[in-house]
């Protein structure tokens, strides 16, 4: 480290980069492919075009192309908070005590809150290109349902967001969030689709969940003329669209000529994460670099620490393609937790089959521990933080105090993928003293395997 590292480490917009990373083209291992849930068949193109734009379809199935040009239209939007700053976290590392560099790579500078907007710009921008009216999407906690509500206001398009009922209630200002963009939003399960009226009659009274929502949303999709679907993680389009993250993130590391060795993030559907490590997994790909990735899930909801790597059903009504992941089943249902993006019960395909070959680790983690991290990084860095962005950095506090017993100056980098100000009810509960943690039992992980399909 040769030249003085500033504190915020800022790029400036004539280096944002022209073209996101396919990092499957360096895979030796490729993802398993998508089927398709009624024939069991390869799901084509012309299958995924039927709920997907398609030029995700094609983003989707393209594991050949190392890099993929993003639109001037997406680069233009990106320059409105892009490049996020690369932070480094002298005051942790103070408090701390460690002799371990701490850096961490900040996307909740937009009104979103989170990274999520990288992907649903993206995604919107091709729906219009496409000449779609609209799209329909589920949200659970409501990042995603913002961030499309937000790319839907400056293309111009109908966004219809089903939101996990008991997130509706609970988070009233995320819902007016979406509304003051423009968006439509039901609460899931609702009357409004034949999944919804399902799930209703068969557990009338339950609040949602990710699963139920996404089927409704499907539905709807392929229901409304010049509408399709978008997801906001765990499909490979959306990892994709999220190595911006980590192509800023090595560029700026690369400005002031520092070697991460931990590189970490939090991992619901694995976007962020994904996108983060993308460049880096492509060098130890290539030979080129060793470093240590480390995902990091709830324990409420540990789908690479302790599911199955199986084909599964991305929904609960059954009808998305079925992906090969590391999966709890579709319908396990996690624990009320208070990262509500972190909840689902598979992961992306890219990750699952990174960490199936030992590339990538995994770690899950408390919640308790994991509000301890965010008030101190909130007290030191001033920022604070969102709770599935916690989980990031108690494992980045866990590594730099092990660098302190060991002696060891690592240089860990980790994603803070966005801020905690509308989770303030969990922070409540913390302050309170009243939060608890919630581990599924193995007896309740193998009642949900028990309904992995089965695949000839
Ligand atoms: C949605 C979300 C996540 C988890 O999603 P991934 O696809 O795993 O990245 C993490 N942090 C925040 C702030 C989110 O909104």
């Amino acid at each position: 480290m040769s030249k003085e590292i500033p504190i915020k480490i800022y790029l400036d917009e004539s280096s944002l980069p022209k073209a996101w990373y396919n990092l499957r083209a360096d895979m030796k291992n490729k993802p398993a492919p998508l089927l398709d849930p009624k024939t069991g068949k390869v799901a084509d193109f012309e299958m995924l075009r039927q709920v997907f734009c398609d030029e995700l379809a094609r983003q989707e199935i393209n594991e050949t192309d190392r890099f993929i040009e993003i639109p001037q239209e997406v680069r233009d939007f990106y320059r409105m908070y892009r490049p996020s700053p690369l932070v480094h976290a002298v005051f942790l590392e103070k408090a701390l005590g460690t002799p371990a560099k701490i850096f961490y790579k900040f996307e909740g500078n937009n009104t979103s809150g989170s990274h999520k907007l990288n992907s649903a710009i993206a995604q919107i921008y091709y729906a219009k290109k496409q000449g779609l009216k609209g799209v329909t999407t589920e949200t659970g906690a409501g990042q995603w349902g913002s961030a499309v509500a937000m790319a839907c206001a400056f293309f111009h398009l109908d966004a219809h967001v089903y939101m996990v009922k008991c997130s509706y209630e609970q988070k009233p200002f995320r819902r007016e969030v979406m509304r003051t963009y423009g968006a439509e939003v039901t609460p899931s399960p609702s009357q409004t689709t034949e999944a919804g009226r399902r799930i209703l009659a068969e557990h009338p009274g339950t609040g949602g969940s990710l699963g139920c929502a996404i089927s409704e949303a499907v539905e709807t999709a392929l229901k409304t003329p010049d509408t399709r679907y978008v997801l906001g993680s765990v499909l490979s389009q959306v990892l994709l669209h999220q190595t911006i993250i980590g192509l800023e993130t090595q560029a700026a590391l690369e400005k002031y000529e520092i070697k991460p060795d931990i590189i970490i993030g939090c991992a619901g559907g694995g976007s962020n994460l994904g996108g983060l490590i993308a460049p880096f997994a492509g060098e130890m790909l290539q030979g080129k670099a060793d470093y240590r990735l480390i995902a990091v899930e709830p324990a409420s909801c540990p789908s690479l620490t302790r599911g199955k790597f199986a084909y599964d059903y991305c929904d609960t009504g059954k009808i998305c393609p079925l992906q090969k992941m590391y999966t709890l089943g579709a319908g396990f249902i996690p624990s009320p937790n208070h990262s509500g993006g972190l909840r689902y019960h598979g992961m992306s395909s890219i990750l699952s089959q990174l960490y199936h070959d030992k590339l990538m680790e995994a770690v899950a983690v408390g919640q308790k521990e994991v509000f301890d991290a965010a008030v101190l990084f909130a007290r030191t860095e001033g920022t604070l933080p969102a709770p599935e962005s916690s989980h990031a950095i108690c494992q980045a506090i866990r590594e730099a105090l092990r660098c302190k017993e060991t002696g060891e100056a690592k240089t860990i980098v980790f994603g803070l993928t966005g801020t905690g100000y509308f989770d303030m009810a969990a922070y409540h509960k913390y302050n309170d003293g009243e939060m608890t943690d919630f581990v599924p039992t193995d007896a309740d992980l193998e009642k949900s395997f028990a309904d992995l399909p089965v695949i000839p």
